[in-house]
């Protein structure tokens, strides 16, 4: 069985991560995809919602698809001061796991893109594959990356079952232009943009006052 995370701030959880997931899902075949929240992110800006009610937004989310479950141990208390490094989760799964369990993480385009500045970034591939999801406005690659995706990129969505680690795969998943840094522009803004997220997430949002400076 192939394992796969999907790991983020989510703040909030948006159908950019939803919808190209499940497409992923279906093309890859994967039958079930974990969300992995982080409390302090490494690479971006800290967030404004808190990691609790991040958390109860992903659970909102994923209420109506069988396909997701939430993997909680980025917010476990012991980690309360210190950032998510991506490469220390997947080597503590690995360790539980073991050699031969299959783990795949999914990142966005603009991840991948971001990679050479994770920490080990080099080291990913030795605990899991790499799932990409399209997303617009981003290239596939970058000189820097180029010649270690020649080296590990795969086609063949089968090869990903048969090892448990290794494989960049780029998946063929819809393009969606939606950030959460503009749903929080757009809240902060009193626009609507009920749309772009599921509706129990977005009544949650409005019922706690989050993203709303002149609220808070
Ligand atoms: P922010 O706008 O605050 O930076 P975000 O919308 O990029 O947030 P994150 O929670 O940081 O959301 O993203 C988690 C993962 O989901 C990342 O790997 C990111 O690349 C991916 N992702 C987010 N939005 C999309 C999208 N619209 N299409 C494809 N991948 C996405």
């Amino acid at each position: 069985m192939l394992t796969a995370l999907f790991g983020g701030t989510f703040d909030p959880i948006h159908y950019g991560h939803l919808r190209p997931a499940l497409a992923l899902a279906k093309e890859v075949g994967l039958n079930n995809i974990s969300l992995l929240p982080n409390r302090i992110p490494a690479h971006k800006p800290q967030p404004e919602a808190t990691a609790e009610q991040r958390l109860a937004m992903l659970k909102l989310a994923i209420s109506d698809y069988s396909l997701f479950s939430i993997d909680t141990r980025e917010l476990e208390p012991q980690l309360i001061n210190q950032p998510s490094f991506t490469v220390d989760t997947l080597r503590a799964w690995r360790d539980q796991n073991g050699p031969q369990s299959g783990l795949a993480f999914i990142i966005g385009q603009d991840s991948l893109l971001n990679l050479p500045t994770w920490k080990e970034w080099q080291k990913l591939l030795d605990y899991c594959h790499l799932l990409i999801c399209q997303r617009p406005g981003y290239p596939q690659t970058t000189d820097d990356l180029q010649s270690w995706i020649n080296q590990h990129q795969t086609k063949d969505s089968q090869a990903l079952h048969h090892y448990p680690n290794g494989y960049i795969y780029f998946a063929n998943t819809p393009l969606e232009s939606i950030s959460a840094t503009e749903i929080r522009l757009n809240i902060d803004n009193q626009q609507c943009c009920e749309k772009l997220l599921p509706s129990k997430v977005w009544h949650y949002i409005h019922e706690h006052g989050i993203y709303n400076s002149k609220k808070s």
